[in-house]
């Protein structure tokens, strides 16, 4: 009987998976299609210094709404993107469109420009070209744009590593900045923070306290924050989501916050109005405009 079963299980798993590649294939088509028809946008995300909880930078998120239907989330479809290599396409769309976004807030109130970077495009020969053209481009300063890249990148050895190092090394040398996103949940290997090309570690949201009395958490957000700064980095908290979590950071002297405590992403137009408002110490974005609410 517990063969039996094992065997059904077997089989009801083959299903699912073959469901699961042909709702891949349809979602692929569609953003594929989506692309040219321009369904994409980029959304900002504020990430404020948590000195005075001001906006510094801006994280750029791409959104998909297909006509008709409820977005669809950057979680489903940047996945699917980058197995089919789409993300190139996507990625370079989201840089130039962010630049030219960002170089108006750049110039009037300093803010820069954090984009997320996948794999695939550190592999492009061409990813240094495009990058310089989209700043160019804009006219936004190399200065005030950091590439975010995961762990996983540049901690695997062979050529492809090799190729993304190139990369940020040629980008870095012109003043771009990189990050590293959602650190401490990949391969950590501490040597890489040493020996890499990077500049701001983004530590991750699942590492926010769930209340005050989450000790070991505080302690690992303690723990990163002071190996960020023992080497030089900038730390930036994801998913600052309460006065609490704020605090928190603010003792273990991390210097930048981004979560929904602060903003959620909003368009540009709605970030430039969140921008020109900087006569308030916390930002308040208006829920009712707010689409990702
Ligand atoms: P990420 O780069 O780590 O971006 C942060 C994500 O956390 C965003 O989700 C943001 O909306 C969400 N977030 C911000 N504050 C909070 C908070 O306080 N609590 C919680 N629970 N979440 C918060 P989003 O926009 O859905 O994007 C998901 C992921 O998709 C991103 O994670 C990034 O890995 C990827 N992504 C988004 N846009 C792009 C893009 O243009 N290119 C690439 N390659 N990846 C992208
Ligand atoms: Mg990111
Ligand atoms: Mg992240
Ligand atoms: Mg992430």
């Amino acid at each position: 009987a517990a063969k039996a079963a094992g065997k059904d299980q077997a089989t009801l798993y083959d299903v699912a998976l073959r469901v699961e590649q042909a709702e891949r294939m349809r979602l692929l088509e569609r953003l594929r299609e989506s692309v040219d028809a321009g369904e994409f946008a980029v959304h900002y995300q504020p990430i404020v210094s948590l000195d005075d909880d001001r906006p510094v930078a801006v994280e750029a998120l791409v959104r998909w709404t297909p006509p008709g239907r409820p977005p669809i989330s950057p979680d489903r479809f940047i996945p699917a993107a980058e197995d089919s290599g789409l993300i190139v396409v996507l990625g370079e769309w989201v840089l130039r469109q962010a630049c030219a976004d960002a170089v108006a807030w750049h110039r009037r109130w300093g803010t820069t420009l954090t984009v997320n970077v996948s794999p695939r495009q550190l592999v492009d020969p061409q990813f240094t070209t495009k990058a310089l053209a989209a700043l160019r481009d804009s006219g936004l300063p190399p200065q005030a744009l950091t590439l975010e890249i995961t762990e996983g990148v540049l901690v695997k050895a062979g050529p492809e590593a090799h190729q993304a190092l190139l990369h940020l090394s040629a980008l870095r040398s012109e003043g771009v900045r990189v990050a590293i996103d959602d650190f401490g949940t990949g391969y950590s290997s501490l040597a890489y923070l040493r020996d890499l090309p990077i500049d701001v570690l983004k530590i991750d949201r699942s590492f926010m306290p769930s209340d005050n009395t989450d000790t070991q958490q505080a302690a690992l957000v303690r723990a990163i924050v002071d190996l960020a700064a023992g080497l030089g980095l900038t730390t930036v908290a994801e998913g600052v989501e309460t006065a609490d979590h704020a605090d928190l950071l603010r003792d273990l002297g991390c210097e930048r916050g981004q979560g929904y405590h602060f903003a959620r992403p909003i368009p540009a137009a709605h970030l430039t109005a969140l921008l020109a408002d900087t006569d308030t110490d916390t930002i308040h974005p208006d829920p009712a405009t707010d689409q990702d609410a």
